[in-house]
């Protein structure tokens, strides 16, 4: 099941407090003010910056 949307609402990243948007191919949610990708574990976003992923600078500007 897809991360439901009003969750996605109220959560923010908890670092910088900013949005998060989720990613859907690799089931994760991004903060593109930290670079970081927060997983999600059986439908739950784990909101832990030690559990975050860093994303390298190059994937910014996946338009193309
Ligand atoms: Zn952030």
């Amino acid at each position: 099941m897809p991360i439901d949307k009003a969750l996605l609402e109220i959560i923010v990243c908890p670092n910088c407090k900013g949005e998060l948007i989720y990613e859907e191919e690799r089931d994760r949610l991004l903060c593109k003010n930290c670079l970081l990708a927060y997983p999600i574990r059986e439908d739950i976003p784990i909101l832990l910056i030690d559990e975050a992923e860093r994303i390298p600078a190059d994937m910014q500007n996946s338009d193309s």
